[in-house]
């Protein structure tokens, strides 16, 4: 039996069991199953072999199986748990038809992984629907524990043991957040433990560019462009070394050999001077794409735009980057301004390192006050971004507006994501361009890049 090779012909008699019914005290029926002599032998016999190496893979977590005097257990550490009044609740759950409902697969893949000794046996007893007969009638069970097996109490705790064990680890490692509402979402569960890794990861980081690039890449519209779908003819396809660049910006690891840039100041491996040098090339590239992915999407979104609108001049004589042809909110066009900054840049460290998105917020406040003098017929909105990807909060203000106009106007409900995304790659190509920029000119690139 043990080796669970017994003659098919009999284990529908052996693993099976004969079924009472009891009247109970309310006027129900008690099922009562009483399995065979030898099964239950052999169950027992099994129980003794593992009962010390169960208690001690099941303590403290679990006691109903292999602890002596669990019970007592128990009560005692429930006894000094309310005296002490270190919590304020204590639940007692009673999980209706325990042992009946555990699920077999489950079951069997325990037994397999933590007690192999038993796995033959117990797959002979569980791995086939049992009968029970009742009276002249047979009633099959392929759910849970057979009522009566000796071995129940030990199953049933291997089944839920991974269960209880993850939830006691994952309340240990994230101890101020709610369980999940959706226990079934991984991504409710994984969410706690992220921001944990996070939060660690700033709180530890040795130097304010280190911190500045966590706290940007942790805002999600840093991440938009590792989303996209890399497609030649959508334009999300980035070159090689592009996606070489962003990567290594984003993991803030060592890009190019050092060397030096054209303007004269010494580039380090991380390659971050390209970003804010004063030569960058990057920049105009960076900025015209801006604007000509948010003149196409307001087109889209059905709000016909220009770019450099004529007549318009700020007060230093220059022209805003767009103006919507048609009012966008309140009766008023949307007049808007595109500026790309970097978040590693010295003079940008103190605000970025403190919050993400800092940089592109204190870009937008200088555009609001050039545009402070502009015809109050005109809504004008500033749209910063970040080099390493946070946006400031009039490019929120702008996109939230946008991205629910391109819903509407496509019925595509990722038209916004696909937005985001297309701002992020723009962003992307004029950091890779401006990194290339520092380079002298006819550089043979393979010699110089780390990755
Ligand atoms: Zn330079």
């Amino acid at each position: 039996m043990l080796k669970g090779k017994v003659n098919s012909e009999v284990t529908d008699v052996l693993y099976g069991a004969n079924l009472f019914a009891l009247i109970k005290k309310d006027g129900g029926i008690r099922p009562i199953a009483v399995g065979s002599t030898y099964r239950r032998l052999a169950a027992k016999s099994c129980c003794k072999a593992v009962s010390d190496k169960l208690s001690a893979y099941f303590q403290p977590i679990q006691l109903g199986f292999g602890s002596r005097c669990g019970c007592e257990a128990t009560v005692h550490a429930l006894r000094s748990f309310i005296s002490k009044k270190e919590g304020e609740v204590v639940l007692k759950v009673d999980v209706r038809n325990a042992f009946n409902s555990v699920d077999r697969g489950a079951l069997l893949t325990q037994v397999r992984e933590k007690t192999p000794e038993l796995y033959n046996f117990v797959w002979q007893c569980y791995s086939t629907r049992s009968k029970l007969l009742f009276k002249n009638n047979l009633l099959f069970s392929s759910v849970g524990c057979q009522q009566g097996d000796p071995l129940g109490p030990a199953l049933f705790s291997l089944a839920i043991h991974p269960v209880l064990e993850a939830m006691t680890s994952w309340k240990t490692a994230c101890p101020n957040a709610d369980l999940p509402i959706i226990r079934h979402s991984q991504h409710q569960w994984d969410e706690p433990l992220c921001r944990l890794v996070r939060d660690n990861l700033i709180e530890t980081s040795t130097s304010t560019t280190e911190r500045a690039r966590l706290l940007a890449a942790a805002s999600w519209e840093s991440g938009s462009w590792l989303q996209a779908l890399p497609s030649k003819n959508l334009g999300t396809l980035l070159s090689t070394n592009t996606l070489r660049f962003s990567l290594c910006l984003r993991l803030g690891v060592a890009c190019v050999a050092p060397h030096q840039c054209q303007c004269g100041t010494s580039v380090s491996r991380f390659g971050l001077h390209g970003l804010s040098c004063s030569r960058s090339v990057g920049r105009l590239s960076r900025h015209a794409s801006l604007n000509d992915i948010l003149r196409r999407a307001l087109v889209t979104a059905g709000a016909p735009a220009v770019l450099e609108p004529p007549g318009l001049a700020r007060d230093d004589g220059k022209r805003p980057d767009g103006m919507t042809l048609v009012p966008w909110k309140m009766g008023r066009p949307l007049v808007w301004d595109a500026t790309c900054v970097d978040t590693l840049a010295a003079s940008h460290l103190p605000g970025t390192s403190n919050r993400a998105g800092a940089a592109a917020n204190s870009a937008e406040h200088l555009k609001r006050r050039k545009y402070a003098a502009i015809d109050s017929s005109f809504m004008f909105e500033p749209f910063g971004v970040e080099t390493l990807g946070p946006w400031g909060s009039g490019a929120h203000s702008i996109f939230k507006e946008l991205a629910k106009r391109l819903v509407d106007a496509t019925g595509d409900k990722k038209a916004g994501t696909y937005l985001a995304q297309r701002i992020g790659i723009a962003v992307q190509r004029g950091n890779a361009a401006s990194l290339l920029g520092t380079l002298p000119q006819g550089t043979d690139l393979e010699p110089i890049f780390y990755l």
